[in-house]
């Protein structure tokens, strides 16, 4: 599928800093908007319905299956998440740049659909700051904790099929990285001509 607008899908093992990293970019940049999910998972303490996540009942999820209402779902950690077609679609066809943060299993049914779409998948520096980092952030029980470090190596070993790896060791340097991923796609010929447009016919090109 072609459009004008840059699509980023970040996938990554729970924990490794992908909805800060993500938040933190979008606080930096306006031309990104994020794709709100739906989930049939409850909410975290903070988290708001519309904003992080449409926490949905089962029966619900199940009516927007059948109504062909997502562009991708998949299973994770025992519970369903899915893209809508209406989360992405108007907007990548009026050239706004969307970012998905979704598992690995969507990451990849999503490049199916839209080729163009930029692959980042995020690392965490080790196994020990991945368990800290979920222990630390405390918004998951103890057996939901041990459920995510158990599919981590599995979800981590598909980072090869992703374009960009990025380690977040250090959270600048990684936020540096996701920046730096976004911009290049933003110079691409493609994109130069139609964000440049005046520029482009002012030279004659
Ligand atoms: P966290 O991302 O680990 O903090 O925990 P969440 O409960 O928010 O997400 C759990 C997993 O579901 C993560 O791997 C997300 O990337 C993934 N996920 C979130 N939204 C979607 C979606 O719309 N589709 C798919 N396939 N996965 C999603
Ligand atoms: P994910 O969305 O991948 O599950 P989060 O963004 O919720 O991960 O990050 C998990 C925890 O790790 C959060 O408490 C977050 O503040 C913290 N964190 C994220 N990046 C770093 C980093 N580079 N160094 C230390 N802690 C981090
Ligand atoms: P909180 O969710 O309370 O904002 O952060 C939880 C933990 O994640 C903090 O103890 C902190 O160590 C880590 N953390 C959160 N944001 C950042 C960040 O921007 N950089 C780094 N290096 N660590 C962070």
């Amino acid at each position: 599928m072609d459009y004008p607008g840059n699509l980023f899908v970040v996938a990554a093992p729970s924990g490794a800093g992908k909805s800060s990293l993500v938040k933190a970019l979008l606080e930096l940049d306006s031309h990104v908007q994020p794709s709100v999910s739906h989930t049939t998972r409850p909410p975290r303490g903070q988290e708001k319905h519309g904003r992080e996540y449409f926490f949905v009942s089962e029966p619900e999820f199940d009516q927007m299956v059948l109504a062909d209402a997502f562009v991708e779902w998949a299973h994770v950690h025992g519970r369903r998440y899915g893209t809508s077609k209406k989360a992405i679609e108007d907007r990548i066809a009026h050239g706004a740049d969307v970012i998905l943060e979704i598992d690995w299993q969507g990451a990849l049914q999503i490049k199916r659909i839209f080729t163009n779409a930029v692959m980042i998948f995020i690392l965490p520096p080790s196994w020990d700051e991945l368990r800290s980092r979920l222990e630390r952030r405390g918004e998951d029980a103890p057996e939901v904790i041990e459920t995510r470090l158990r599919n981590a190596a599995a979800e981590m070993s598909q980072c090869k099929e992703f374009d960009f790896v990025i380690i977040n060791e250090l959270f600048e340097r990684a936020l540096f990285d996701l920046k730096a991923i976004v911009h290049s796609q933003r110079l691409k010929y493609v994109s130069q001509k139609r964000l440049r447009a005046d520029t482009f016919k002012a030279l004659g090109i």
